[in-house]
């Protein structure tokens, strides 16, 4: 079985956090693919300061690092909020026989509760957590019941399963956010280690986030 990992993000900018995470994913989990899909329009925050055009060029460039990274454009095609849920009803559209595996961060969630028909996510995709400082990596109380019985605690009790199961993947701690890069670019401060070569050059030429 195709194992696909899919993880959704604003990615303004994407930085070596996201891309530690998606590769931690991989690896852990033997994914053939890791599909990073920028967010269109969010449901629960402000708009992206940067475009969706730049935002997924970003993306691409970071993605360049290792062949199991892809960049999946659907929400940014898809007018109006992108919803989680309408992704992965897509994804499993496309790839009716594969392993589907959404992963997030342990902030996002802890916020599984307030998306669109978060109940229906299992339906289509397992979910990884990863570890993010700050974050207790646990199953939120709103979500214990939906969640009840799906958690497994290795790769391969995962993918006896297509979708539905929950696993934690708890070995990184990488203190990186994109909210700690837009205000280092804002005052000029150093973005080296935050920020892949390519990205931290795109930023540049363009003169992203900078202004204002
Ligand atoms: P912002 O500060 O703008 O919210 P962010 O760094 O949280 O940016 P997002 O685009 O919001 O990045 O996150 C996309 C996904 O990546 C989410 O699932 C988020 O939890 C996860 N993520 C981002 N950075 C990390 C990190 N350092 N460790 C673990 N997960 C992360
Ligand atoms: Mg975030």
């Amino acid at each position: 079985m195709r194992r696909i990992g899919v993880m959704g993000g604003m990615f303004d900018p994407v930085h070596r956090g996201h891309i530690a995470v998606a590769l931690e994913a991989v690896d852990a989990l033997s994914l053939d693919e890791l599909r990073l899909v920028p967010c269109h329009l969010p449901n629960h925050r402000g708009p992206a300061t940067a475009s969706a055009r730049d935002r997924v060029t970003m993306v691409k460039l970071a993605a360049q690092i290792d062949g199991r990274l892809l960049v999946d454009e659907r929400e940014c095609s898809r007018p109006g909020v992108s919803y989680t849920v309408e992704t992965l009803e897509s994804l499993r559209r496309d790839f009716p026989d594969a392993a589907l595996v959404l992963v997030m961060g342990a902030d996002a969630f802890r916020g599984l509760a307030r998306w669109h028909r978060w109940q229906q996510i299992p339906q289509f995709a397992h979910i990884a957590v990863v570890s993010r400082p700050g974050v207790t990596i646990a199953i939120p109380a709103e979500i214990a019941g939906e969640m009840q019985g799906r958690q497994v605690e290795s790769a391969t009790q995962l993918f006896t399963a297509r979708e539905g199961r929950v696993i934690m993947l708890d070995a990184l701690q990488i203190d990186i956010s994109s909210t700690q890069v837009r205000s280092a670019l804002q005052e000029h401060g150093p973005i080296a280690t935050l920020l892949p070569d390519a990205v931290a050059d795109y930023i540049e030429e363009h003169d992203l986030y900078r202004a204002g």
